[in-house]
């Protein structure tokens, strides 16, 4: 995802109208495509019917050329035969326009009569004959003929004019006649020497331009042969351009949904490339990328505020690279160490040195990358700065250094002060109890006063010490933890106790209580301050009553001491299980570190102690001993 985030453009919206770009480009070609290939197929069609149409034709004048030169032909011979004898016949009469020449009907002298057909006469009976059998009319005609029936049509006459110019040689036209389709072909007939013969006596001479011979070819079966032929080159271009145009078809659909498809997939990429740099930016730590020498690929835009070096200042440089010397060396060796194992590591605590030179640790994590053939690339991960966790940490740890030896100095002042204390006391209790035997009934009352206050005072005095002394040794004093029943502990407790109960009437109300693990000693001195305390403290003239149970919670077992004596103010809550604090004053008996011992003692087992109370109501003090019940 980092590669990724190097390798997309900045702003998704230029992805996006890339592939859009691309799509309309698809289009546009599709189009272009679409237009270039119909005018070729127009273009192929137009030349093939206009290559048909030309062949038509020039098969057409192959045909009457050859028609009209066998007419030639035939009429040359003829003329050069000076015409032809036939026996005349009702088909064949004599030529009444011949009948200037002398010799037109001849007798043979078998006395078989003949007469003499003229070359125009012969051409026109055989072209009428051909005509017939084969539609091709072939007509020989001039603008003044002999014969008034062989008169030139409209566009004979036409071309029989143009021949007067010499220089053309040939008419050819398609054109219609009677309504129907003809290709028309006419040739000067020059006047010959054979000629002379028949017209002579019009005047004509030798090489005079006589009139012509013209032929008429019907079109018809050569248009409905080009007609067919028109129909296949247009409908194979039709079947080539359908087809052609479903490729096309087909591959713009392809090409659109490829281009869709590419898009989508680009669109989802760009979301999790936001989501992802989202990420990565509003961290407050440095992701980063190396490659397998270290060297930054990629570093977030943190490090800006966490080193002070812009991220494209560190790209291509190493983490190494911002370390004091020593530390480098260590976090090169570990990193080689870890990159040789391709393993992920977490919680690496660093030192580098900001770009202003402060040293700042980073707490860093990372895991391998691979390529495709599955060997490690580089690492990705996280840097977190803990400077200010690290400097917490080490002022905590400079302060609970400063807590236990002051707390050590205590206790031992406790202890040494309570110990060497007791031995002086006890000498001053032993004289004065001494004095006031002696001077029993030797004084005045005043006197006797003062003597036994000093006594009590020093006895008071004597209990304090003997419970700092205790105070001061629950944690170092303390016996072992063993299985302890503390239904055994609590007989214990009343029984050092029995005197207070028989004196107060005091009623103690037991539940069935667990093992648990403990020192029996100190939790025996527990119940007993608890339960001697709630006799203490019972209502002036009442009966005490206490209860001792036991219960299981989430924090293991929860022991209860509860009285109905004359209970605790609620300001005065917090302040009994603070060392010489007494909230009931002078009026009880007490040194005030009953409760504080309690504490210590809970404390030392995992526990916790607490008291629930309403002035004139009782009090609860409630304990716990963590842990489940022990069998
Ligand atoms: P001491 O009993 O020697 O005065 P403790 O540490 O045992 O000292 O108790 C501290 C103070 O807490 C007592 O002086 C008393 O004011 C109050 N206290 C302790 N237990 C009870 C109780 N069961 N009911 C009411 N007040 C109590």
């Amino acid at each position: 995802m980092l590669s990724l985030i190097q390798t997309l453009p900045p702003f998704s919206k230029a992805g996006d109208m890339h592939s859009k770009g691309t799509y309309y480009n698809l289009r546009r070609l599709t189009a272009v495509i679409v237009i270039a290939f119909t005018a070729l197929a127009g273009a192929s069609v137009g030349v093939n019917l206009r290559q048909v149409r030309d062949h038509t034709r020039e098969l057409a004048k192959m045909e009457a050329l050859t028609t009209f030169n066998k007419d030639q032909a035939f009429r040359f011979w003829a003329t050069n035969h000076g015409g032809v004898y036939v026996p005349p016949s009702e088909t064949t009469p004599p030529n009444p326009y011949l009948s200037h020449i002398p010799d037109r009907d001849i007798e043979l002298p078998s006395g078989k009569k003949l007469t003499l057909m003229n070359p125009a006469y012969i051409m026109k009976q055989a072209m009428a004959e051909y005509s017939e059998l084969y539609g091709v009319k072939g007509h020989i005609t001039s603008l003044n003929p002999l014969n008034p029936a062989n008169r030139p049509d409209a566009w004979e006459a036409e071309a029989l004019k143009s021949f007067e110019n010499r220089a053309v040689k040939e008419k050819v036209e398609f054109t219609k006649i009677g309504g129907q389709p003809y290709l028309r072909l006419m040739q000067p007939m020059v006047t010959q020497e054979g000629c002379l013969k028949c017209h002579a006596h019009q005047g004509y001479k030798v090489g005079d331009i006589r009139g012509g011979v013209s032929v008429s070819l019907p079109m018809k079966p050569y248009l409905a042969k080009e007609t067919m032929l028109d129909r296949t080159i247009v409908s194979s271009h039709l079947l080539v351009w359908v087809l052609g145009m479903a490729g096309i078809g087909f591959a713009y659909r392809r090409g659109s949904v490829d281009i869709r498809e590419r898009m989508k997939a680009r669109e989802a990429i760009m979301a999790e490339e936001e989501r992802f740099r989202n990420l990565v930016e509003t961290t407050n730590d440095i992701i980063w990328e190396v490659d397998v020498n270290g060297v930054y690929s990629y570093i977030s835009p943190q490090v800006r505020s966490i080193l002070g070096y812009e991220p494209e200042e560190l790209i291509g440089k190493t983490p190494f690279d911002v370390m004091p010397e020593g530390e480098a060396a260590r976090v090169r060796e570990f990193f080689a160490k870890v990159m040789g194992a391709a393993e992920p590591f977490s919680n690496l605590e660093n030192r580098n040195l900001t770009k202003d030179g402060r040293l700042v640790v980073l707490e860093s994590g990372g895991v391998p990358f691979y390529g495709k053939s599955g060997v490690v690339r580089g690492y990705r991960g996280i840097d977190r700065d803990i400077t200010e966790r690290k400097k917490a940490e080490e002022e905590l740890d400079k302060v609970l250094d400063e807590l236990t030896r002051s707390n050590a100095d205590l206790q031992q002042f406790a202890f040494v002060a309570s110990h060497d204390l007791q031995e002086p006391l006890r000498a001053v209790t032993s004289y004065l109890r001494l004095l006031e035997r002696r001077l029993t009934g030797r004084l005045d009352q005043e006197a006797e006063g003062f003597v036994e206050s000093a006594v009590d005072g020093a006895a008071r005095m004597e209990h304090m010490i003997k419970d700092l002394l205790e105070f001061s040794r629950v944690n170092t004093a303390g016996g072992a933890f063993e299985r302890v029943d503390m239904n055994a502990v609590l007989d214990g407790a009343l029984e050092n106790l029995s005197t207070a109960i028989k004196e107060s009437g005091a009623v103690v109300e037991r539940g069935q209580l667990p093992v648990v693990y403990a020192d029996p000693a100190q939790f025996v001195r527990l119940l007993q301050n608890l339960i001697g305390n709630a006799i203490k403290f019972r209502k002036p003239g009442g009966k005490p009553v206490i209860e001792v149970v036991s219960r299981e919670s989430a924090e293991g077992w929860v022991f209860s001491v509860k009285d109905n004596g004359v209970g605790i103010a609620p300001g005065d809550i917090d302040k009994v299980f603070i060392i010489f604090q007494r909230v009931h004053g002078k009026r009880y008996p007490g040194t005030g570190l009953g409760l504080a011992i309690c504490k210590r003692i809970v404390e030392r087992h995992g526990g916790r102690i607490w008291v629930e109370s309403a002035e004139g109501s009782g009090s609860s003090f409630h304990f716990t001993v963590p842990g489940k019940a022990v069998k």
